[in-house]
């Protein structure tokens, strides 16, 4: 054994514990915190200890994990574990959907619905089409509907969120916690069945930290969710959708927002078709590693006027060919953003009409949670940022002409 040479000028003071320097502490994996801890001098099993009080039990409170030490605990709390978000409120709609709004330490607020399914057509807009995933005991089942970033960079038009822009990403730890606190908000007989990315944001435009919330959500350690009961959706960025693919070896349900069968209406609504125009779209969805018997979720939403024409409807069964599909139908949500509504009853259900005539499943997505603004694209946090914006868009034009 060498000896390190003894300093002179006596003793020093001792300087405690080293403080645990780690970068959103409840978005770390098993193996990421047992690196941190070994560096520290603590038990490797230590990791996995505090991986389940966080990510199985859902404790994000150090004085509560009883068999840690009490020094172990406060260097936990010294270094910045704890709850991501503050539930504000909880809004409940007739249809027994309901809204979490949460609150993060910066005051960024996240919105994220439970979503009872109780018809076909809510079946169908999760994860996952087939039964024969681990069974699930005989409970009823809930979508959560989680979101990725506070606003978002995408731009548009009918979404309320796209119209707000991005205000920032939302780090794992925030993402998977919307999970774990609105677990506590399910009835005794609800079963969280169905996980989608579908709340605000674009989930691919912030893929480091999507990817390792699906990462912490599936950890046997932890939740241990089923990726073919998550499912991400974008509104069809490339690179990302690729990488999603290589990365979870297509076991996540892909959801892709389409809205549009050609690029001329599409560019009128989707900036990002520009970048990336739907044959190159459609040729990376026949890519996508998709396992036997899933398919792709098609979103349409349908905007009066604009992309939902019995042309459109045949235009799309025709770019779908040869893609395991289902499209799920959105009449559009109003948004205090935009003039732009929904078709009449009448077109939704010939376009409906158009593409089951054609082989397609098709569902109309009925409305949930509208009077609690928890729809598609509804999501109230994100009209208040638009309103904000204006605002702030309002001031620069008044400071420019003075
Ligand atoms: N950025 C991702 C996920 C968020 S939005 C995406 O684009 O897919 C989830 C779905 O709601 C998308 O299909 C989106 O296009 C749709 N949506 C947005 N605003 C809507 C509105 N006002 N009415 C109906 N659907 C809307």
């Amino acid at each position: 054994m060498t000896r390190l040479p003894i300093p002179e000028g006596g003793t020093h003071p001792d300087p405690g514990p080293e403080p645990l320097n780690i970068e959103d502490p409840v978005g770390r994996l098993p193996a990421e915190w047992q690196a941190a801890l070994t560096a520290l001098g603590e038990r490797p099993f230590r990791a996995k200890q505090l991986f389940r009080w966080l990510h199985q039990r859902a404790e994000f409170d150090p004085e509560k994990m009883s068999d840690l030490s009490v020094p172990f605990r406060a260097r936990l709390q010294e270094a910045g574990v704890g709850a991501p978000f503050r539930v504000e409120t909880v809004h409940e709609s007739k249809d027994g959907t309901r809204k979490l709004v949460l609150v993060a330490k910066d005051g960024a607020r996240v919105e994220s619905v439970i979503i009872p399914m109780t018809d076909l057509s809510d079946a169908d807009a999760g994860a996952s089409d087939d039964e024969d995933d681990e069974p699930l005991a005989a409970k009823s089942r809930v979508t959560l509907c989680i979101s990725t970033q506070f606003g978002c960079a995408m731009g548009c038009v009918f979404c309320a969120s796209g119209q707000a822009g991005l205000v920032r990403g939302l780090r794992a730890s925030e993402i998977v916690s919307q999970v774990y606190l609105a677990k506590r908000y399910l009835r005794p007989d609800e079963q969280l069945s169905n996980l989608v990315y579908m709340g605000m944001g674009e989930p691919l435009h912030h893929y480091e930290q999507t990817a390792r919330s699906v990462r912490l959500l599936t950890h046997p350690e932890g939740l241990g969710m089923s990726p073919r009961r998550i499912t991400i959706s974008t509104v069809g960025l490339i690179p990302g959708i690729e990488r999603l693919g290589r990365d979870f070896a297509g076991k996540l349900g892909l959801a892709v927002s389409v809205h549009a069968p050609n690029d001329e209406t599409r560019d009128k609504i989707i900036p990002m078709n520009k970048r990336y125009p739907i044959a190159e779209l459609m040729r990376a969805l026949r890519a996508y590693p998709l396992p036997k018997r899933r398919r792709i979720t098609i979103e349409y939403t349908l905007i009066d006027g604009v992309n939902d024409a019995p042309s459109h409807a045949r235009e799309l069964s025709t770019i779908l060919r040869g893609i395991p599909s289902k499209i799920n139908l959105i009449p559009m949500n109003p948004i205090t953003a935009s003039e732009l509504r929904a078709p009449k009853s009448e077109a939704v259900r010939q376009f409906q009409d158009i593409l089951a005539n054609a082989g397609y499943s098709c569902f109309v997505r009925t409305r949930r949670g509208d009077e609690v603004s928890a729809a598609c694209g509804q999501l109230a946090m994100a009209d208040d940022l638009v309103r904000k914006k204006r605002e702030r868009e309002e001031l620069r034009a008044i400071a420019k002409k003075s």
